[in-house]
């Protein structure tokens, strides 16, 4: 018998790439399938960013690129972050890595071993416990509440602090739930947070320029007195639909720069290079594709929630980030997971049971509103008559 490490005792997934298979082979079979939950924009990734990925492969850019990533992307995340948050950064603080998921694994990497605790949203997306669990930490779920529109709160996050904290993970705006901390929790929490410099931060702000309603996104990075101990997650898979391409960065304070870099060269040694071209037009080039995407979710947005409001047993706050709902289903009488699943095998609609965000997601499923309002629709209206058949 192979024995491996313990950590493979403990270690999880993510669930949505299931659903993805299964639906997928339930499509393959001739069945109609509307997939509500899939994580990923419905977009192409507009045109000239392809151009630009296939112009850096005529001219020679097929060999390894600086570990962190090329200089001039470097300077181009370092100007895009000071132009939306408007904080200076050094582009040398910045790694690109291949998909935002890489700086999570990172982080917890760094501060995740037995006797150390890490705190991190729940529901939230499921690779934080996983590879907290994977590195023998004590996982500690922050409560994400509904009565709190999805916001974390600040006092009941510091509350959870005791002297093993290393490491607390947050997420605005957020999957599964599509709630953005509006700012004066984020200052309570940043204020409460300066008092403990042993502490470090992953803000996971992949969802910053994805916001609705005038809710306005609050990056941790604004604050000084935590930025010696901030890592700032993003990347351009969602705002620039580019999930395929695997690029995403982080911005990291000058002690663990180092040890970031090394993880890179032990693991990855670069990104594929024409890749960070890529990511380099998409940074400078036109926004108007990303307003359009934007524009767009909105709409599907209030379709979705209105549509979902109209269900029996079904009630959805109106998210203001991101592209996902997170609709309260308990008055249906189901359990999430199993109402996930049957909403998949009989009526071919995919979304994801709450649970499998964490254990504060029993009573709610994800729908993401990645698909065209037409086939969120017909999901709806599928939904409907399944759960006035079969209410429980
Ligand atoms: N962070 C959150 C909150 C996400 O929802 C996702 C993707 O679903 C990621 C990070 C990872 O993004 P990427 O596909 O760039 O690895």
């Amino acid at each position: 018998m192979l024995k491996t490490i313990e950590g493979f005792n403990r270690i999880g997934e993510e669930n949505a790439f299931a659903v993805l298979a299964r639906a997928t082979e339930l499509a393959r079979t001739g069945k109609d399938i509307i997939n509500l939950g899939i994580g990923q924009p419905d977009f192409r990734t507009p045109d000239h960013i392809v151009e630009a990925a296939v112009k850096a492969l005529r001219d020679g850019h097929h060999g390894y690129t600086p570990a962190t990533g090329i200089l001039p992307l470097r300077e181009g995340v370092a100007a895009d972050i000071e132009k939306r948050i408007g904080v200076a950064v050094d582009p040398d603080k910045v790694v690109v890595v291949p998909g935002g998921k890489v700086t999570m694994f990172m982080a917890i990497l760094m501060f995740g071993e037995p006797g150390a605790e890490i705190l991190y949203p729940d529901p939230g997306f499921p690779i934080y416990r996983s590879m907290i669990e994977f590195t023998g930490a004590t996982p500690v779920p922050v409560p994400i509440r509904e009565k709190n529109d999805f916001a974390f709160s600040a006092e009941e996050t510091l509350g959870l602090l005791t002297p093993k904290t290393r490491l607390i993970i947050l997420n605005s705006p957020a999957n599964p739930t599509g709630g953005v901390t509006p700012r004066a929790e984020i200052e309570k929490l940043v204020a409460g947070l300066a008092a403990r410099p042993d502490i470090a931060i992953l803000s996971d702000e992949i969802y910053g320029q994805m916001t609705y309603d005038g809710a306005v996104h609050t990056s941790l990075l604004e604050f000084e007195a935590i930025r010696d101990r901030l890592i700032l997650l993003d990347g351009w898979s969602k705002t620039y639909a580019m999930t395929g391409w695997r690029m995403g960065y982080a911005v990291w304070p000058q002690a663990l720069i180092d040890k970031a870099r090394k993880l890179a060269v032990n693991c990855w040694s670069c990104v594929n290079a024409p890749a960070q071209y890529a990511g380099l037009a998409a940074l400078e080039g036109p926004q108007d594709a990303v307003a359009d995407m934007m524009r767009e979710f909105d709409k599907r947005r209030k379709l979705v929630v209105d549509g979902l409001n109209a269900l029996p047993g079904v009630s959805a706050r109106t998210p203001t980030g991101a592209f996902y709902a997170f609709p309260n289903i308990s008055a249906t009488g189901w359990k999430a997971k199993p109402l996930a699943s049957a909403l998949l095998e009989e009526t071919g609609v995919a979304t994801i049971g709450g649970p499998d965000f964490g254990i504060l997601g029993e009573g709610y499923i994800r729908l993401s509103y990645a698909n065209s309002a037409e086939n969120i629709a017909r999901a709806l209206e599928r939904m409907g008559e399944f759960l006035s058949e079969k209410a429980k």
